[in-house]
């Protein structure tokens, strides 16, 4: 009974001691699977066939492999611009990582997974409608081809969670490159352990920037690949209209996932002040802000490494505002890139981001759907449609003549639009609808939605009512934190 064994090579584990707490996962009263992820499980080498049976009770937590090493780790972070020194892994359990059949390492952690010394006030649990809502938009965030932290498995637990209302429990499996976050940093810096930093530092280039292990200025150029990375990653989050919703230090992963899908949303009709968090009331974390926001963030990982940047300490300031100076500059390329690329063009006008500012600015005098809106252009681009509700004529003549001057034929610049503009997003509604069927024990709209958005940029006319936006309501769409 006592001899599963997944392949666990457990590198944070192997980190100094003052980087986590071991503690084992809090087992539950009666596990049940509800989901298990059999593309990913493959990916990371898995066996699904002797997984199945033990699923359950594996992925709640009751039952664990003899090479797992299970720890909560420390982080602090910035939450809504304010500094708290020790927040931590209050409800999730690091089981190990493994190495996948692509050959890249990979955490297996399990959400939701009792208290740890990092709880606080919390009880270390999650609720059915948060896990299930993580699965299906990051694994919607996967299939847009944006990376994200994965879901692996969800499970009851037979327990009820207590929040605004009593709500059944859950556990969710993640699966990140890796877990270590701005905040992590922040937490060894704080406390003014250099070296701890130091190693951190280097785990982290080991991880996920190999190539920067020899550089003499390593440190620094570990702070600019991962402001590059978080700025394509905010350029992706922006071209399909997500609102991660609580971008605080602690959940910006420097690996470059999108990590932690508490209050997040996808808009519906365009407007650049969206805000779905119920806590958010000033806006910081507003769809529009997010670039300024994800600049904030570097800024802050920043100082937590100007001790190793330079032992002087104006030079490593200069250096490393350099840096983060550079990083509105790297956002603005991966987005008008990509805004190039959903309007079908493939070379670069100077005029191209005014083209694309006229374009916003209509839809949102409109409320137009950001998501249909830009797959109906596609339909234009092919000449199957003249015109497009809400649109303005003479922008479709100034789009006419730009696309003019483009070497691609019609039909191939309508299914280069079609690969980059999604029919499928998790709509709110949609999102809804199944996490209150599952609440009633009925998964099978959970499961059909999960397939849909499976397949983001393909039509699939069978399936095109979730395509559809909201049916309109006099009610803003609101979020609230997983906790
Ligand atoms: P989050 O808002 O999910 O990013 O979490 C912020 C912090 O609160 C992290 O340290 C979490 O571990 C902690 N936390 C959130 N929910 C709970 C909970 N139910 N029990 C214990 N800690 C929690
Ligand atoms: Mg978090």
């Amino acid at each position: 009974m006592d001899d599963l064994q997944l392949g666990f090579d457990n590198s944070y584990r192997r980190l100094p001691e003052r980087f986590y707490a071991c503690l084992p996962p809090t087992p539950v009263a009666a596990p049940r699977l509800l989901a298990l992820n059999a593309d990913l499980a493959e990916t990371l080498g898995l066996d699904l066939a002797s997984l199945a049976p033990v699923a359950a009770e594996l992925f709640a937590g009751n039952r664990l492999p003899v090479d797992a090493e299970p720890i909560a780790t420390a982080y602090a972070g910035h939450q809504f611009g304010q500094f708290v020194p020790q927040l931590g892994d209050g409800r999730a359990i690091l089981l190990g990582e493994l190495v996948g059949r692509d050959g890249r390492r990979r955490d297996v952690q399990l959400k939701g997974s009792g208290r740890t010394p990092f709880s606080r006030h919390g009880d270390g649990r999650a609720a059915l409608g948060p896990v299930l809502r993580e699965f299906l938009v990051s694994e919607a965030m996967h299939a847009l081809g944006i990376p994200t932290t994965r879901a692996l498995a969800a499970v009851l637990t037979g327990e009820p969670v207590v929040r605004e209302e009593v709500l059944p429990g859950a556990v969710l499996t993640r699966v990140a490159a890796s877990h270590i976050r701005v905040g992590t940093f922040q937490y060894f810096a704080a406390r003014g352990d250099v070296e701890a930093v130091r190693a951190l530092a280097d785990h982290a280039i080991a991880l996920h920037y190999p190539q920067l292990a020899d550089m003499p200025d390593r440190y620094l150029a570990f702070l600019a690949a991962v402001a590059e990375r978080q700025a394509y990653l905010v350029a992706r989050w922006m071209h399909v209209g997500f609102v991660h919703g609580v971008m605080n230090t602690d959940n910006m992963a420097v690996s470059g996932e999108t990590i932690d899908y508490g209050p997040c949303a996808f808009m519906d009709a365009y407007d650049p002040a969206t805000v779905f968090s119920s806590i958010d009331q000033f806006g910081r974390y507003a769809f529009a802000n997010q670039p300024y926001i994800a600049r904030w963030n570097i800024a802050r990982l920043a100082e937590t490494l100007l001790d190793l940047i330079d032992p002087d300490s104006d030079a490593a300031i200069a250096r490393a505002s350099e840096v983060v100076d550079a990083f509105p500059a790297a956002f603005e390329r991966h987005w008008l890139g990509g805004m190039r690329a959903k309007l079908g063009l493939a070379t670069a006008e100077p005029e191209d981001r005014v083209l694309v500012a006229e374009l916003l600015a209509a839809m949102h005098t409109a409320g137009a759907d950001y998501t249909l809106t830009f797959r109906r252009l596609a339909a234009v681009a092919a000449g199957d449609a003249e015109t497009l509700d809400a649109i303005p004529a003479a922008w479709i003549a100034r789009w006419r003549q730009r696309l003019a001057r483009e070497p691609a034929a019609p039909a191939e610049r309508a299914a280069a639009m079609r690969a980059v503009n999604p029919a499928f997003i998790p709509r709110n509604h949609r999102v809804e609808e199944a996490l209150a069927a599952a609440r009633t024990g009925d998964l099978r709209p959970f499961e059909t939605l999960l397939r849909v958005l499976s397949r983001p940029y393909d039509d699939q006319p069978e399936h095109a009512a979730y395509a559809a936006p909201p049916p309109p309501s006099d009610r803003p769409y609101r979020t609230f934190c997983g906790t």
